[in-house]
């Protein structure tokens, strides 16, 4: 199997069982809802934040199979880490989405996310890639900005 097999097979994978899909009680979250119009693409991420440490992370949307496997992707790379982590692993993900190269050192971090490097090769795509990565860094400014 070459890397852009496997890169597919994640892909699906996320997207046919979706992880941490489904947003029912936000009680305690902060919920950032994002559109993407050139694809129609629409997705919500709930983040919860507990002493700077990002405990809950749950998305729900419709969409193209990149955007939605992308939301899955997300939630699980993000899940559990501290808040300055996630922005970084944010950034990560924004700089191999536009065609930069990473150090392997940030590459790893990324893990499973590392999928969607071929993205950056299909512009069109790259907000479908990137709309719950945005979605989840807005979520987490917003907390930062009520100090909750
Ligand atoms: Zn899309």
């Amino acid at each position: 199997m070459n890397l852009e097999e496997l890169y597919r097979q994640v892909i699906m994978d996320h997207y046919k069982n979706p992880r941490n899909k489904g947003i029912s009680d936000v009680d305690g979250y902060r919920l950032v809802h994002l559109h993407n119009p050139s694809c129609g693409d629409d997705m919500r991420v709930i983040v919860k934040v507990e002493s700077g440490i990002i405990t809950d992370v749950r998305q729900d949307g419709t969409g193209c199979s990149i955007c939605c496997s992308s939301a899955s992707v997300m939630s699980e790379a993000l899940k559990g880490k501290t808040v300055e982590e996630a922005n970084k692993l944010i950034n990560y993900f924004y700089q191999m989405i536009q065609g930069n190269k990473l150090d392997e050192d940030k590459e790893e971090a990324l893990g499973e996310a590392i999928a969607y490097k071929g993205v950056s090769q299909f512009p069109a795509r790259i907000k479908c890639a990137t709309l719950a990565w945005k979605a989840c860094e807005q979520a987490l400014k917003e907390v930062e900005e009520n100090n909750e």
